[in-house]
């Protein structure tokens, strides 16, 4: 099976985790700040907390930014369950914006129309999360205006986008948001095993985000009430965190593949382009491209002209895994999701994300993917739908 994503892993990334293992420490060590600083000084930003995923990267973001019951968070339906679940951790609520019928991203449009519907009637969101969907950068200009006029903030879900240009500039720099999270599970574009990462440029947010992480316990004196006699042993717990610390085994890999990030994001602009060239003939819709932006490409996601090809979507899909190929569909709407069923959600709740699931399939797409795969992949394609 080739498979839709897979980690491409160096002698140098075992080394750098094997010298981990010989050293002092195994967290809470020197290596974790050394790869917080590396994203941060790659991406332009001021601050960077690593975590133990990008998933509790997304719930201390929306702590820190004060999300609480009684606020409504806004997201895309177009996405990974995460980018919702974190509202919900924080007894927040969860609303979806339909999607960008070429980009598959949230869609301006819907989300000006969203906020000028509900302006009146108090449900503002407190937050919005926008998702860089498979590394293509979202309308951040025009979202940033938008929540300017109706004061939300903004967190950027940029799982799928390290390494990615918005109008020339790295993502994750903060410019038009709060916070940017990444994501380094093993099939996002670079890994640290199991990782995250949110970025800011906010000195508050940051203290905020790494008091979360660790129990909510500081041990430095100036935060401390009342402030005690400075003893050695002394901490304080002053909020309620969690332990989402990341380790230094976890950092010394994610540190390490971050000197190969641009070579891994050129590679996957590189099989992109030469999908689009061999899927060119085909009644299928390939990545749409904004000139100004530069996607990470995490994912290669196709869509079926079904009304051109004679075959349904689950036929196409059954079709490509019976021969080997690790298609998948990133993703099913959130809100389709039983456990948002159960919120009061229904099927057909976002009309453009309907019509892109019925459509959409993800292609394998990873570093290491050769010519004679993406050959293979594209042969399985054009027998699946009976060319
Ligand atoms: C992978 C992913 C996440 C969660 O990342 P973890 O590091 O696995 O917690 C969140 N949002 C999106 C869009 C993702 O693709």
């Amino acid at each position: 099976m080739i498979p839709y994503g897979r980690q491409t892993i160096s002698d140098a990334d075992i080394e750098a985790v094997v010298e981990v293992l010989r050293s002092d420490f195994l967290t809470q060590g020197p290596v974790v700040p050394a790869f917080e600083q590396a994203v941060a000084d790659y991406c332009g930003a001021q601050y960077a907390v690593a975590v133990n995923s990008a998933t509790s990267a997304l719930h201390v973001a929306c702590l820190a930014l004060g999300v609480k019951a009684g606020d409504v968070v806004w997201t895309s339906p177009i996405t990974f369950v995460a980018s919702a679940n974190c509202a919900l951790y924080c007894g927040a609520r969860v609303d979806f914006v339909d999607i960008d019928a070429d980009t598959y991203n949230l869609s301006v449009a819907c989300l000006a129309e969203k906020l000028a519907c509900v302006e009146t009637s108090g449900g503002l969101p407190k937050v919005v999360i926008v998702v860089h969907l498979a590394g293509q950068p979202c309308e951040m200009a025009a979202i940033h205006a938008l929540s300017q006029r109706y004061g939300f903030n903004i967190i950027e879900d940029a799982s799928h986008a390290i390494g990615a240009k918005y109008r020339g500039e790295v993502i994750g720099n903060g410019r038009y948001s709060d916070i940017t999270i990444f994501s380094f599970h093993p099939v996002k574009i670079i890994t640290s095993g199991e990782g995250g990462m949110a970025l800011t440029n906010d000195a508050q947010l940051a203290k905020r985000m790494r008091l979360l992480r660790t129990h909510g316990i500081t041990s430095d004196v100036a935060d401390m009430t009342p402030r005690p006699a400075q003893e050695l042993w002394f901490y304080q717990q002053i909020t309620l965190g969690f332990n989402y610390r990341m380790t230094d085994i976890h950092a010394a890999l994610g540190l390490s593949q971050m000197q190969r990030l641009d070579a891994f994001v050129s590679k996957r602009q590189g099989l992109a382009k030469q999908y689009d060239d061999l899927l060119s003939d085909l009644p299928i819709v390939t990545p749409w491209q904004h000139a100004d932006n530069y996607s990470a490409f995490h994912l290669y996601i196709i869509r079926l002209k079904l009304d051109e090809i004679g075959q349904s979507q689950r036929h196409v899909f059954e079709a490509l895994r019976a021969d080997d190929i690790g298609v998948n569909l990133h993703y099913i709407p959130v809100y389709r999701q039983p456990y948002y069923r159960d919120l009061g959600f229904e099927p057909g709740y976002c009309p453009e994300a309907e019509r892109y699931y019925s459509q959409a399939i993800s292609l394998p797409l990873f570093p290491a993917l050769t010519l004679a795969e993406q050959n293979q992949v594209v042969t399985a394609l054009r027998r699946a739908i009976d060319l």
